[in-house]
């Protein structure tokens, strides 16, 4: 097998290049700023990204949190979160707060979370897919006629109906005021509802997890509590030894 050395300084570059990545996310329109331009985007944003984060999740109103959104988490109209507006200089007072997709083209007008099965998002009852669906705030289908805007019949662990869900955008007090987790203050872009490792988990599985194993803020822990209850569900015994380090989620999570 090949050997790579690589030297201190190549790995100082990487290191540098991921923190640039987490801390800039798109906003260089794909063209790497200049080290006086790096600095001038850090003392502006940092700062406001502080004051002003934005907290994103899907649930149903006055109950639990059933996925968090994260950088990577698709939207309706197949963008990802980070891909819409998530820094505000001043946060807008109307509410819902709407977060408008920035790729050029796209009529989203709001981050708007779909189910997944798997990798698959779930389908209207039209049976066509979100992607068939018009972006636009109506969601009508392109391809069929029956069809008065996209409505799935799909229930969610939680055991209701996504209909009956919403995708919430809110602030670090308005968060807190609902009782939810709000993390430590984090300067890197996009982080939408993500507060820990325990949020990669769906909401009914992380608060089962939490609940095992209240004590524990690692989130090696919490996966493997999690994994302990998918394995007892199925019947299975036996202890399960966690080994992966939690950083490898978070490169998935950044990459
Ligand atoms: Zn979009
Ligand atoms: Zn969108
Ligand atoms: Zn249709
Ligand atoms: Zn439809
Ligand atoms: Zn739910």
């Amino acid at each position: 097998m090949e050997r790579i050395c690589v030297d201190k300084s190549a790995l100082q570059a990487v290191d540098d290049y991921c923190e640039y990545r987490r801390l800039v996310g798109d906003d260089d329109g794909g063209k790497l700023f200049t080290p006086e331009e790096y600095e001038e985007y850090k003392r502006k944003l940092l700062p406001q990204r502080l004051n002003n984060r934005l907290y994103v999740s899907f649930g149903v109103p006055g109950g639990i949190d059933c996925k968090l959104i994260g950088p990577e988490t698709q939207c309706f109209c197949t963008h990802r979160y980070k891909q819409h507006k998530t820094d505000f200089e001043v946060v807008p007072s109307q509410r819902p707060l709407v977060l408008p997709c920035q790729v050029r083209g796209c009529h989203c007008s709001a981050y708007q979370y779909v189910p997944q099965i798997g990798l698959i998002p779930v389908r209207c009852r039209c049976k066509h897919f979100p992607q068939d669906h018009s972006e636009a705030t109506d969601h009508l289908c392109n391809k069929c006629s029956s069809c008065s805007g996209f409505n799935s019949s799909y229930t969610c662990g939680c055991g209701q109906p996504s209909s009956a869900h919403q995708t919430l955008v809110e602030t670090k007090l308005e968060r807190e005021a609902r009782g939810q987790p709000i993390g430590k203050d984090v300067p890197y872009a996009a982080m939408g509802g993500l507060t820990g490792y325990s949020s990669l988990l769906d909401g009914y599985l992380a608060l089962e997890a939490s609940g095992s194993d209240p004590e524990t803020e690692d989130g090696c822990q919490q996966r493997c509590a999690a994994s302990r209850i998918k394995k007892t569900s199925t019947g299975a015994s036996g202890s399960i030894h966690c080994k992966e380090r939690p950083t490898h989620i978070e490169m998935q999570l950044f990459s």
